[in-house]
C-alpha cells in the first residue's frame, strides 16, 4: 500500500434505489473538503448486493450527482490507479484478502446453517440479551472446513475477534466512541454464497484506496468497530471516522416519502437548482460561519469545515430549501430561467415545441413575473393559469363573495357599459374608465379593485393588474397552442356570467 499524504475521501453509494438527499450530503460533504484541501475524491459503487443493486440505478446515480454538480478524480467510468472502482469487479481481491486472513487463523468458516443463527438471533432477543455469534464454529481447523467445503457444504467466512474489550475510536463529529467486544461476536466477512460482508469489502476497498477520512451517516456507526477489528487484523492504518447525524422530518423520524421529496431526483423534476440544493444540504449539520446563507459550491467549498459539523440530528426544511431555491432562482440569467421553465409549460400543453421570437419573448417576461413567489419551476404551469385559464362559472368561494355585494355589482356593470363596443383595450384605458367609475359611484380601494380582478382574471389574487393587463393583451395576439382570451373577451364572458347569475338570484 502506498502511503496516503493527500487527503483521500470517497462516497460509497449502492447503487440499490435513487440517491437519497442523506446520501446526496454525505457525497457533498467528502467532496466538498476534497476539493478544499486539493485531495481526491474517489465515487465507489457498493454493488454486491447483486439483487437489490441495478446497472440502471448506478447510471441514475452518476446522472444526480454530475446534476448536482459534483465530479469525482477516480470511479467507475473514469478511472484512476486503485480501480476497478465496482465492488463486483473486485470480487477476486476479497477472496484473497479473505484468505489472508484463513491461513493467519484470524478468521474461520463457519458451517452453521441460516435457520439455526436466526433461531438463536431470536432467542437472545426474546431474553433481552444482544444477538452475538455464539462462536460454535471457531474451532474447526482450517484443513477440516476445506474438505467439509470439497465434500459440497457451504461455509461463510467469520472474523476471529477478541471475546472481551473495547474498541475505541475518536470521531471527528462525535468525538469519543467505544463499543463494547461482548456486544460484537465474530462478524461475518465473506458471505455462504461467496459475496463479501459489506463490513469486509468496505474496509479491504478504502484500505487499499488509500482512503485518510471515512465520512459516511450514522446509520454506519455500529459497522465501524467492526471495520476497526478488520483493520486492526491486517495491521493496517485506520482512517479517519467522520459520522454525520441522520436527516430527519419535522417529526423527528427519519425523513421518508411521508414527508414529501426525499430523492435528488424528485427535487430536479420539481425544479429546484442544484445549486440551492447542494447550498441546503451543506446546511444540514453544518452552518457557514458568517450567516450569509445563499451560498455557491465555490464558496461553499471555501467556507466548509469538518470540525464545524454538529453532532444532532440534522432536521430537513423543506420552506428553508424552497427560500434557497428562490434566491438561487433570482440570481440566474433570463435565458436560463426560460430554459428551465420552458418544459414545465410544454409538459402543461401551454407552450408548444417550437417556440417562435416573439412567444419566447413574451414567455420571458411572464416567466419574470410569476417566478416571483414560485417554490421551484414546477409550480410555474399553475401560476400561468391566470392567463391561459379564464372560467368564471367555476369561481371559488372567495371570488364569488367578492362580486356579491351590491357595490361589486355596481362597479361591474359600469365597467361593461363603458367597454361595450369597445375594440380595443390597454392598462391605461382600464385605469381611465376605474377612475370614472370611482368618482361616479363613490366606490373605491379594494372594494373597487376587487371586483375588477375577479372579472379579468376569474381569480381571487393574482399579479397586480398593471402587470396582468399588459400581459395578457400581448399573450392573446401570440398564438399559442392553448388560444389566450384577452380582456375585452372575458369581461363579455363576464357580463353573460353575471346575467345567469342575476337570472338564477331573482
Ligand atoms: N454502501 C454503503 C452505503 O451506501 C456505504 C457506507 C460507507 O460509506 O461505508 O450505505
Amino acid at each position: 500500500m502506498e502511503n496516503a499524504e493527500k487527503l483521500r475521501v470517497r462516497f460509497a453509494p449502492s447503487p440499490t434505489g435513487f440517491i437519497h438527499v442523506g446520501n446526496a450530503r454525505t457525497a457533498l460533504f467528502n467532496w466538498l473538503l476534497a476539493r478544499q484541501k486539493g485531495g481526491i475524491f474517489v465515487l465507489r459503487v457498493e454493488d454486491t448486493d447483486l439483487e437489490r443493486s441495478s446497472q440502471e440505478y448506478e447510471r441514475n446515480l452518476i446522472k444526480d450527482l454530475h446534476w448536482l454538480g459534483l465530479d469525482w478524480d477516480e470511479g467507475p467510468n473514469t478511472g484512476g490507479k486503485f480501480g476497478p472502482y465496482r465492488q463486483s469487479e473486485r470480487l477476486e481481491l476479497y477472496h484473497q484478502y479473505a484468505k489472508q486472513l484463513l491461513e493467519a487463523d484470524q478468521a474461520y468458516y463457519c458451517f452453521c446453517p441460516q435457520e439455526e443463527l436466526e433461531r438463536e438471533r431470536a432467542w437472545a432477543l426474546a431474553e433481552g440479551r444482544s444477538p452475538v455469534y455464539s462462536g460454535r464454529c471457531r474451532h474447526i481447523t482450517l484443513k477440516e472446513a476445506q474438505e467439509r467445503i470439497k465434500a459440497g457444504e457451504k461455509a461463510a467466512i467469520r472474523l476471529k475477534v477478541p471475546e472481551e474489550g473495547l474498541v475505541r475510536f475518536t470521531d471527528l463529529v462525535r468525538g469519543e466512541v467505544e463499543f463494547d467486544l461482548k456486544l460484537i461476536g465474530d462478524p461475518i466477512i465473506v458471505r455462504s454464497n461467496g459475496m463479501p460482508a459489506y463490513n469486509f469489502s468496505v474496509v479491504i476497498d478504502d484500505a487499499l484506496m488509500d482512503i485518510t477520512h471515512v465520512i459516511r451517516g450514522e446509520d454506519h456507526i455500529s459497522n465501524t468497530p467492526r471495520q476497526i477489528l478488520l483493520y486492526q487484523a491486517f495491521g493496517w492504518p485506520l482512517p479517519v471516522f467522520a459520522h454525520l447525524s441522520m436527516v430527519m422530518g419535522k417529526d423527528n423520524t427519519r425523513l421518508s416519502k411521508r414527508h414529501g421529496a426525499t430523492s435528488v431526483d424528485q427535487f430536479r423534476r420539481e425544479g429546484v437548482l442544484p445549486q440551492a440544493l447542494c447550498n441546503y444540504l451543506s446546511f444540514l449539520g453544518w452552518s457557514p460561519p458568517e450567516g450569509k446563507e445563499v451560498l455557491t459550491l465555490e464558496e461553499l467549498v471555501k467556507l466548509f469545515d469538518l470540525s464545524r459539523v454538529n453532532r444532532s440530528a440534522a432536521i430537513f426544511d423543506y420552506e428553508k430549501l424552497y427560500w434557497l431555491n428562490r434566491q438561487h432562482i433570482k440570481l440566474l440569467p433570463a435565458e436560463k430561467k426560460l430554459t428551465l421553465s420552458l418544459p414545465y409549460l410544454q409538459e402543461a400543453g401551454l407552450a408548444g415545441e417550437d417556440i417562435t421570437p416573439a412567444q419566447s419573448q413574451w414567455l420571458s417576461e411572464a416567466i419574470e413575473l410569476f417566478l416571483e413567489g414560485s417554490n421551484k419551476f414546477s409550480d410555474l404551469p399553475e401560476k400561468f393559469l391566470l392567463i391561459f385559464d379564464f372560467q368564471p362559472e367555476s369561481l371559488d368561494e372567495e371570488s364569488r363573495q367578492i362580486i356579491s355585494s351590491d357595490s361589486a355589482r355596481k362597479v361591474l356593470k359600469a365597467f361593461i357599459n363603458k367597454t361595450a363596443g369597445v375594440t380595443e383595450f390597454n392598462y391605461e384605458f382600464f385605469a381611465h374608465i376605474t377612475g370614472e367609475i370611482k368618482k361616479e359611484t363613490g366606490v373605491k380601494g379594494k372594494e373597487l379593485y376587487h371586483p375588477l380582478r375577479v372579472m379579468l382574471t376569474a381569480r381571487a389574487s393574482g399579479l397586480e393588474l398593471d402587470k396582468f393587463i399588459p400581459l395578457l393583451e400581448q399573450g392573446a395576439k401570440l398564438n399559442f397552442p392553448r388560444p389566450i382570451k384577452n380582456s375585452l373577451e372575458r369581461i363579455r364572458e363576464f357580463s353573460t356570467f353575471l346575467k345567469l347569475q342575476e337570472k338564477q338570484e331573482a
